[in-house]
């Protein structure tokens, strides 16, 4: 056996050849490897303040011991003394399975997009996607009773959209996008609407802060990893409204798809609308709101002028969707103007209240021309 196995490694090195071909197979198998772990596409968590791996991983679902090893292998350059966590830090979570267990795993303890009444009234619900801060919520009256929204952030998962910098932060379309979104869900359940969030995010809730750090842990509904091809990943947000869409027939049904654009530095852009070409109804609703964003700016910037549009465009969403659909660009991310738009948060906020208000009087349109 021993010696076998020297006569074997002289034949290596002793062939050139065949050497040579051997580490060409050997720096391959290294190349794929990192592929394979650069496409894994883990979701990311913050450490938080008292962490260590064993709470991290409890936490989210994980049974530490089941998982450690695996934290400790991906997460091997972030780690402190005796893999010590820093707390505020992004850590890669292990996945549990090939699909997104971890994040069911989370959705089966919150069950987060079923509602939960609160207390014999049922003017309080719990909707834990808000997050801790914002997830109860009061139903305020029921002006959008029976209404149906799909609410839908650009990008997000291993996608995050147009990027901008501000003050060494660097700047993510999908988790602005989210927010807004959001913030948007919460107005429209207060008026008792029911929403649906496509693309959602169990780690982060509605975020009272400046700068959103980015990470790849949003899923679409209900609980499905996105995927990084273009066109896959619209595919998905699109079956799934359909499908919700076929289940709720009959109801008022809207969709609304919030990005950010990323145009040159120069130019500063006004919230605008586009709406496919062959939808009136489209075209109605995001008139209506366009025209609220016009009276607010009127309103609170007179000297301003709002120079905001609806226009058509073909965008596959908007195309392939069953739903009447509006798509909002909010900010231009390169603008530094634009880009307090995005993260004052109480901006963010006044953004959803405006759109909300939009909404609101679509809704009531069509209910009182029919
Ligand atoms: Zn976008």
């Amino acid at each position: 056996m021993y010696t076998e196995k020297i006569n074997f490694m002289n034949f290596f090195y002793n062939n050139n050849f065949v050497s040579r071909v051997c580490k060409i197979i050997v720096s391959l198998i290294i190349i794929f490897s990192c592929l394979n772990v650069q496409a894994q596409n883990y979701p990311v968590v913050k450490a938080q303040k008292g962490d260590g791996i064993y709470s991290l991983l409890r936490r989210n679902g994980l049974e530490p011991t089941k998982y450690i090893k695996t934290f400790i292998s991906i997460n091997k350059s972030k780690l402190g003394k005796n893999n010590s966590l820093y707390v505020g830090r992004n850590y890669c979570l292990p996945l549990a399975g090939n699909k997104a267990e971890v994040v069911r795993a989370e959705v089966n303890k919150v069950i987060p997009h079923k509602a939960v009444a609160k207390g014999n009234s049922l003017k309080t619900i719990v909707y834990t996607l808000f997050g801790e801060k914002y997830q109860t919520v009061t139903i305020k009256d029921h002006q959008l009773k029976g209404a149906i929204y799909y609410l839908v952030g650009g990008h997000g998962g291993p996608d995050p959209g147009a990027m901008g910098k501000l003050n060494g932060h660097v700047l993510c379309e999908d988790e602005y996008a989210y927010d807004v979104v959001l913030r948007m869900a919460r107005c429209l359940m207060e008026h008792d609407a029911k929403v649906y969030l496509i693309i959602q995010d169990l780690y982060n809730g509605i975020r009272d802060e400046p700068y959103l750090i980015q990470d790849k842990t949003e899923t679409c509904y209900p609980h499905d990893r996105i995927p990084l091809n273009h066109l896959a990943r619209l595919k998905q947000r699109v079956v799934i409204v359909n499908k919700l869409y076929i289940k709720n027939k009959g109801s008022y049904q809207r969709m609304l798809v919030v990005h950010v654009d990323s145009r040159s530095k120069k130019e500063n852009i006004d919230v605008f609308f586009y709406r496919d070409k062959r939808s009136k109804t489209g075209k109605k609703m995001a008139e209506t709101m366009k025209n609220v964003f016009h009276n607010k700016y009127d309103y609170y910037q007179p000297n301003r002028g709002y120079s905001g549009t609806v226009s058509s465009r073909n965008l596959y969403v908007l195309k392939h969707s069953y739903p009447t659909a509006v798509y909002m660009e909010i900010a231009n991310i390169n603008h530094f103007r634009d880009l307090q738009r995005l993260i004052i948060v109480s901006n963010r906020q006044a953004l959803a209240e405006w759109m909300t208000e939009g909404i609101l009087t679509d809704y009531k349109n069509c209910h009182t021309q029919k």
